[in-house]
């Protein structure tokens, strides 16, 4: 297997436009399988399905499920390789709680009780809102929404929010901007039937691997679809394209205004569709009519004939399929851009049908349960808080008063939580299945909030990660492979993972942590029965059915039996769509309803949020709403004492913050630390040679890491974010260095979205010594 390190896409499998993707089926064992347990890969959103081999209790590999409608068999390095994990031997077994400044073995029973006392004096004496939850994007389904019926229901906290708002965040936000809901509207087939496809701020190639390999067996076969490719970086996917614009950081909403002002001077758009399927076309050919190809690249610094081109490929396009993932999301005016992709595809007419369609990519792997559920600063099922319908039927279904959930503000932000802790009103933090010492920004600051004595901080994960290290309390989680449970992937293909393995030690599924919680907390609902109802996750899934009926999300066509020995199925999955809904929206209805839809609405300049009323006066009614807004400067520019842009990423062989990929031998092997990538004009300038130790310094901190030439504009740094200390030291890298790439990133948010921006901000780099 070792080939899948050096080339993580394996052999290709051509088919023509219109064809069917070949099957595949990639395999990767330690010796001989007594057992295949069914299950699906959690190392990015695109959720490959995929059966994993058990020896003697023990995971022992993995193969590709080639029946699956998402891989077709295949698996990227990642998902080859990352079961290993399962197996390391530093999982923690046991919970630990601090005594004398020590993390130190303790019961299940003991690290409870502290919990519980701890919550109960602070319900007391503070109030809900001294409770906060941040989860992840790596649990499942089941996990997720017993939290968020414990926080929401039970607790009154409306401060629960999960990592998933550092990627995805912006995906949902714009999708519920532009359509009314979250909901991707387009399915993994459409890249089978496309004939353009725009790729902006997304490296499939090394995210979201197997994507990838579905997209180039397509540009290897005959008929191949044309490609235009926004990106700061000459990733694999500019290299396939036919016109590469390398912009300057923070300028997204630029190139994208400029390309709508080019379809609509060039006139290359469907007026009837805009006519009849959305509002705000005026608006929109009133603000980017000032982006001529001229100024768009003075501001991006690319070149103004290949803004013309770009635009031309997009405008002659028949089937156009959009995907955008983090160089947006994590970037200045997330959401303004975001929604700049959903404009031209509207103008052009190109939403609903076969090969024409937009992804806004999640890139954490259940990111779309966390934000289906209400972990993600919404209310479950795509409910809208500012809609007293919405709650109230959450409230009759929980049987719970409707005052009892939040709902007098917008649920709190991650951003927002850590601010209250670091202010001192949240004073008793639940994390759970992530590690925002690494991954938030600043993590000076982020390390001071999670260290504080006023914070009692709860930790529940497999490993001691670097946030773990910071904890009061450590829970030992159960991992993919030692639970049951469903996720979904990014084009809403919903899997059911099978247990293969018990946890090791007493680590226990994160669903069972959260169902003792409020056993011990004695939560009720307004009859004074229990308040949650279910003990295992099938009848959590039953329970969570119930709550997507009739919503967007439908999940009623779905059971655990249903998705056990065939492929995944895409919600919606209901009585009218039984096998699942391959696109959103094939009908041009969108749910942009007032009685439907999952959000009002907001300025994306200001972030300020529409009314009811406001929504109403628009007028939307089932059509999608065009959204435009201005380029503006960033908040940190390139210039003087700090003159490159810094561009935060990912590799290939890691996930996150490399809790599960750095266990995993090969994986830490092919990248086994941070590096600072450098264009060549940059390096000859600089006079760097590749290897050299270089620092990175912003007005926040500094990183130093060996310097890599690569191909990306010059004035840009790309520094992968996967590396903090666990592995080598508390607080330092390899030779007592500061390695991890949000040591530099700023505490700013987009203001619709509420995504940090990791990817805007300037530095200055200089050899270390
Ligand atoms: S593409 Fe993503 S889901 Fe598929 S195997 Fe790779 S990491 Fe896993």
């Amino acid at each position: 297997m070792a080939d899948r390190i050096v080339d993580p896409w394996g052999a290709r499998t051509p088919y023509p436009r219109g064809g069917d993707w070949p099957i595949r089926v990639d395999e990767n064992t330690e010796g001989p399988v007594d057992e295949w347990v069914q299950s699906a890969c959690v190392l990015c959103s695109h959720g490959c399905a995929l059966d994993i081999g058990v020896r003697d209790g023990r995971i022992v590999g993995v193969r590709g499920r080639g029946v699956d409608r998402v891989n077709h068999g295949r698996l990227g390095p990642k998902g080859l390789f990352g079961w290993q994990a399962n197996n390391a031997p530093d999982r923690l077994l046991h919970p630990l709680v601090r005594r004398g400044g020590e993390l130190q073995t303790a019961s299940w029973d003991e690290a409870m009780s502290l919990i519980v006392e701890r919550s109960q004096e602070l319900l007391a004496t503070r109030g809900s809102g001294a409770l906060g939850f941040y989860t992840s994007g790596q649990l499942f389904l089941e996990d997720y929404y017993t939290l968020a019926l414990v926080a929401r229901g039970g607790i009154g906290t409306n401060h629960l929010d999960g990592n998933t708002r550092l990627c995805t965040a912006t995906a949902g936000q714009s999708l519920k901007e532009t359509f009314g809901c979250d909901g991707q509207p387009a399915g993994v087939h459409d890249i089978e039937n496309c004939d353009t496809i725009l790729h902006v701020g997304i490296n499939t190639a090394e995210t979201q691997t197997v994507l990838w390999m579905h997209e180039l067996d397509r540009l290897r076969g005959p008929d191949p679809p044309r490609s235009v490719v926004i990106d700061p970086r000459q990733t694999e996917s500019a290299r396939e394209a036919e016109v590469h614009l390398a912009i300057r950081p923070g300028t997204n909403l630029a190139i994208l205004n400029g390309l709508a002002q080019q379809l609509i001077e060039t006139d290359r758009l469907d007026r009837g569709f805009i006519e009849r399927h959305t509002i705000g076309f005026d608006a929109l050919e009133r603000t980017v009519s000032g982006y001529t190809p001229q100024r768009v690249a003075e501001i991006c610094g690319i070149a103004a004939d290949d803004v013309r081109r770009a635009a031309e490929i997009i405008g002659e396009a028949e089937r156009l399929l959009t995907f955008v993932l983090q160089g947006v999301y994590q970037s200045h005016q997330a959401t303004a851009s975001a929604c700049a992709f959903h404009n031209l595809q509207l103008v052009r007419g190109m939403t609903g049908g076969p090969g024409s369609g937009i992804w806004q990519m999640n890139g954490q792997p259940t990111a779309q349960n966390t934000r289906e559920t209400g972990c993600n600063g919404d209310l479950p099922a795509f409910r809208n808080w500012q809609n007293e319908e919405h709650v109230a039927e959450l409230a009759a279904l929980w049987n719970v008063e409707p005052l009892q959930i939040p709902h007098w503000g917008p649920p709190t932000h991650a951003m927002e939580i850590f601010r209250y802790a670091e202010q001192g009103s949240i004073e008793f933090l639940w994390v759970s299945g992530t590690n925002p010492a690494v991954s938030l920004p600043e993590l000076e600051r982020i390390r001071s909030i999670l260290s504080q004595n006023g914070l009692f901080l709860v930790v529940s994960d497999a490993f001691l990660s670097e946030t773990a290290r910071l904890a009061d309390v450590v829970l030992p989680a159960a991992l993919w492979g030692e639970k049951t449970g469903t996720f979904t992937n990014a084009d809403r293909t919903v899997h059911l993972s099978d247990q293969a393995v018990a946890p090791p030690g007493e680590a226990r599924p994160d669903m069972e942590i959260f169902l003792d919680y409020a056993r011990r907390l004695d939560l009720r609902d307004k009859d004074g029965e229990p308040l949650v109802k279910w003990s295992t996750p099938e009848e959590c899934f039953e329970a969570w059915k119930e709550c997507t009926r009739g919503r967007p999300c439908d999940y009623t066509g779905l059971s655990y039996d249903k998705l056990r020995g065939g492929s995944g199925i895409q919600w919606p999955c209901n009585d009218a769509a039984p096998e699942g809904t391959e696109r959103l929206y094939e009908d041009l209805t969108f749910p942009t309803f007032p009685d439907v839809c999952e959000d009002y609405g907001h300025d994306l300049a200001t972030g300020a949020t529409l009314s009811e009323a406001d929504f109403k006066a628009l007028r939307p009614d089932g059509r999608a709403v065009l959204k435009a807004t201005e380029w503006t400067l960033p908040h940190e520019w390139a210039r003087d004492e700090y003159p490159f842009a810094l561009a935060t990423g990912r590799t290939v062989y890691h996930f996150h913050t490399r809790t599960k990929t750095g266990r995993t031998p090969e994986l830490q092997a092919a990248a086994p630390d941070a590096w600072v990538e450098l264009s060549a004009a940059d390096a000859t300038r600089l006079n760097v040679a590749e290897g050299d130790l270089l620092r990175v310094s912003s007005p926040r901190g500094s990183v130093e890491a060996p310097a890599r030439i690569g191909r990306l504009r010059e004035g840009v740094i790309f520094i992968p974010f996967h590396y903090g200390y666990w592995d080598v030291g508390d607080d330092a890298g390899p030779d007592g260095r500061p390695r991890a790439a949000n040591e530099l990133t700023m505490t700013i948010w987009d203001p619709v979205s509420k995504q940090p921006q990791l990817k805007t901000g300037a530095v200055r780099v200089e050899k270390a010594r």
